[in-house]
């Protein structure tokens, strides 16, 4: 099969500055920034690789990057980086890498930056890396960023969403007194066959070499705390992020797992007696009109139930979350909770633990009915793949 080729990476302009490279048989991949951010677009084409060398696997064709890729990672995304990836996505091929032209790393710019979608990783994040006292200067966040690279949904839709989360955000940075850097990309187009979930480390690493002139590295908020980092077949590429992030990382771009050492309830417990905590927005509801937390999804619901047993939950009502949604699905949540296997319901029950926090008899009675549901579903679940279920489906039904 033909290889993918990318031209070297160029500046257009329209309503904002955009970073364009051509691909040979698709449409091209472009990023984009406000003008007033356009000095620190890098003049390398590392992300361009970093952001096709799945989509690239995935068909198991050869990447051809226009312009100068940094040598380090090119070494990388042809050794261990490929490796990696594989052993998450069986499916992925390995494939050949190469660039018009390589060179060393020039030296790398000052700017920290983080992502920041106002959930409870980065707000621990920023707490680690911009709140507290003792921050190393080199390591202390000097500017925002917000990705449109897949996470709020495809086309038009997604961007719509994309706008509506920002806007709450963009008045919390500069709360904070940090630049609020929007990054904007039709990269999702290019991963018509692989999801958002087992992508987007690799998404979200695009953008600090993008930026390179400006920016030196990228606080990447853990998702998953060290003690569930493994390689499984769930295929959430997040599961892995220590291992990844290195080989994404050159001496210009550092990329680094932030947080992994915390547990989300530890995260969550960090946000209290914070007055930026108001501007916390956990919640996975995807209605566009949404501007604050439903206090109802599962999200909203882990951050109240951990906040409420730690004694806090009143000091962020009705700022940050409402109540009356939450009392009123507690009783169901707590059934998950003591009910499930999930890394963030054994948290939570291991959080009880420690506090000596007691659920009522009626929770564990809830939690047990919910487990046995679920024990006969699965049953069911495995019984229909089975090769006899047809048949035996039939014979019952004579
Ligand atoms: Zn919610």
């Amino acid at each position: 099969m033909d290889a993918i080729v990318t031209s070297p990476p160029r500046i257009e302009r329209d309503d904002r500055v955009r970073a364009v490279a051509d691909v040979s048989g698709r449409p091209g991949l472009w990023f984009s920034v406000e003008e007033r951010f356009a000095d620190l677009i890098g003049d390398r084409a590392d992300h361009v690789a970093i952001g096709l060398l799945m989509p690239a696997m995935k068909e198991g064709r050869a990447l051809h990057i226009g312009g100068v890729m940094t040598d380090a990672l090119l070494h990388s995304v042809n050794g261990d980086l490929q490796r990696l990836l594989r052993l998450i996505h069986p499916e992925l091929h390995a494939i050949r890498v190469t660039a018009d032209e390589v060179a060393a790393p020039p030296s790398p710019a000052s700017g920290v930056s983080t992502g920041f979608s106002g959930g409870v990783d980065s707000f621990a994040t920023l707490a680690e890396y911009l709140w507290a006292d003792d921050v190393p200067v080199s390591l202390r966040v000097t500017h925002l960023l917000n990705n449109n690279v897949g996470a709020h949904g495809h086309g038009a839709e997604g961007d719509a969403l994309w706008l509506a989360r920002r806007a709450p955000l963009e008045r919390a940075a500069a709360e904070f007194g940090l630049p609020f850097v929007t990054v904007d990309s039709n990269l999702d187009e290019h991963y018509p066959r692989i999801g958002f979930i087992q992508s987007v480390t690799m998404r979200n690493a695009t953008v600090p070499h993008l930026l390179s002139a400006g920016v030196g590295r990228l606080h990447l908020a853990s998702a998953i705390p060290f003690s569930y980092v493994r390689i499984d077949s769930s295929g959430e590429i997040a599961r892995f992020d220590p291992f990844l992030v290195p080989l994404l990382s050159t001496t210009t771009v550092t990329v680094s797992s932030a947080n992994s050492g915390l547990t989300r309830v530890q995260k969550t417990l960090s946000l209290i007696g914070r007055a930026e905590s108001r501007y916390l927005d956990v919640c996975t509801n995807g209605d566009p009109r949404r501007t604050r937390n439903c206090s109802a999804c599962s999200k909203c619901m882990r951050a109240m139930l951990t906040l409420e047993m730690a004694g806090h939950l009143q000091e962020f009502c009705p700022q940050t979350f409402d109540i009356e949604p939450y009392l009123n699905g507690r009783d169901a949540f707590i059934a998950s909770v003591l009910s499930s296997d999930g890394p963030y319901p054994r948290e939570i029950r291991d959080y009880a633990k420690e506090i000596g926090w007691h659920w009522r008899a009626s929770d564990r009675r809830r939690g047990a009915v919910q487990k046995a549901r679920d024990a006969v579903s699965r049953l069911v679940h495995e019984a229909a793949s089975l090769p006899l279920a047809r048949p035996l489906r039939r014979a019952l039904h004579r």
